[in-house]
């Protein structure tokens, strides 16, 4: 199959779109202005039900909606497309409105980036203890991109945002510096991206060095399966692939393909079934993860036929996240009390193999907080809350509260139960005050 990708450029020409109603073209063109969109052949004709477009889950999680944006930002968008044809101009307003986004979500700019010689890595983060996660320069890309993505700001030319890293040297002597350091996260855009040849240029001094480092898992987030599966089929590349992982298995790595399905139509195509059965045979392991979007998958038996299905094809259901605070989350958000009976909904009906999976999971600044449920407490409504991973490998796993409130979609909507601080805002405060001295 041959790849062939539409943009903004040349949107119009997708024969499904040519027959679209007007006003649907100009919402694509408003908001696509501001937030990324691109897609491919294997998206529309495959996973995409055109008859039904407007409630099909991956026309909603490739195609820019109106109500991504705020009102008042549409009708900004939609003016400055009236008013000019200037790219300077258009540009100057896309980027204000980008910027009131929150780009930057999770203390991703300023916490996580680590240090050698008194040097900033860019292209790498570093938050949690395990794990370092690894943004290499050619994989900023993606298939297709997804409405909801937190990393939208990467692929809309806000160059200043851009994490990434040309080679993977000082990764390596980072490793070797941080033994604590089990993990490394390839990740993006979507490596998957990267012809094959280019991929091994940032896996050869890893694996080369391996023995003075403490890896142990390296890790590959990608959408790939899912958008482009032909990657592993395919494309001129495949073979070498499937060779690579192998004998990166061979080398006693936990190869794991940290890999994004949003929806099981996803996971029902010949060619997603056959790629993810080549991969499995090189001892890659598949493990998968989605936010809970609303338009897209907030429903419980949506959840558990996912996990079925990639149980049935050997892969392991690993996360459910809550749509982060960036982008365009009014508009895909369910309040964390709905995704948490979807959640038990969806976990109750399926049986301990599908399990694995943990969720709803934010992924905010001080770590992945859980919401383990709604739960009564001296006759006061609450939530049950713990980390999944913590800034201080400490907070993990130790059980919190928070007022129940019904319209909460983020930790920050929460205030905590029985205290006035979290208690990781209390270690917060002293670490500050400590800084301060
Ligand atoms: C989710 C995440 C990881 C990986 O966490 P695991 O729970 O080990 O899968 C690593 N770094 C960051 C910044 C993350 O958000
Ligand atoms: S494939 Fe991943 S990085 Fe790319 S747009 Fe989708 S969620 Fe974002």
């Amino acid at each position: 199959m041959k790849y062939k990708a539409y943009s903004l450029s040349n949107y119009l020409t997708i024969p499904q779109v040519e027959k679209l109603p007007g006003e649907i073209k100009q919402n694509i063109k408003v908001v696509g202005n501001v937030l990324p969109f691109k897609v491919n052949n294997y998206v529309l004709d495959e996973l995409i039900d055109w008859d039904n477009f407007e409630n099909d889950p991956i026309y909603n999680l490739t195609f820019p909606q109106k109500n991504m944006l705020l009102p008042h930002h549409y009708k900004k968008m939609e003016a400055a497309l009236e008013r000019t044809t200037d790219k300077k101009e258009l540009k100057e307003v896309s980027n204000s409105i980008r910027v009131q986004l929150n780009p930057h979500p999770a203390g991703q700019a300023d916490k996580n980036v680590p240090m050698i010689d008194g040097q900033q890595l860019w292209g790498l983060q570093h938050k949690y203890r395990e794990i370092v996660l690894f943004f290499p320069s050619a994989g900023q890309t993606c298939h297709s991109y997804c409405t909801f993505c937190f990393r939208w700001p990467q692929f809309v030319g806000m160059n200043d945002m851009k994490f990434m890293m040309r080679e993977s040297e000082l990764l390596v002597r980072y490793l070797e510096e941080h033994q604590e350091v089990t993990d490394v996260l390839f990740t993006g855009g979507d490596p998957m991206i990267m012809n094959c040849r280019v991929f091994k240029r940032y896996m050869k001094p890893i694996l080369d060095n391996l023995e003075k480092t403490n890896l142990q898992t390296i890790r590959i987030g990608t959408k790939a399966l899912s958008y482009w599966p032909y990657k592993f089929l395919t494309d001129s590349d495949a073979d070498e692939y499937l060779e690579l992982f192998e004998e990166i298995v061979s080398r006693g790595i936990n190869l794991a393909f940290m890999a994004h399905f949003s929806h099981p139509v996803e996971l029902e195509t010949d060619a997603v079934k056959k790629a993810i059965r080549r991969l499995r045979d090189t001892g890659v392991q598949i493990r998968t993860q989605s936010p809970l979007l609303r338009h897209i998958n907030n429903d419980a038996d949506v959840w558990a036929d996912m996990w079925r299905k990639q149980v049935n094809l050997n892969c392991i259901p690993y996360y459910m996240f809550v749509v982060r605070d960036t982008g365009a989350q009014h508009h895909f958000a369910v309040t964390l009390s709905e995704a948490w009976e979807i959640w038990q909904k969806a976990y109750q009906q399926v049986s301990g193999v599908c399990r694995t999976v943990r969720g709803p999971s934010m992924s905010c600044t001080p770590g992945k907080i859980q919401v383990l449920g709604v739960s009564e407490v001296n006759n006061e409504e609450v939530f049950t809350l713990r980390f999944l991973q913590g800034r201080d490998p400490d907070w993990v796993g130790r059980p919190f509260y928070a007022k129940y409130d019904e319209n909460a979609i983020w930790i920050d909507d929460l205030e905590p139960a029985f205290s006035d601080r979290f208690f990781f805002q209390e270690e917060e405060m002293e670490e500050l005050l400590v800084a301060e001295e």
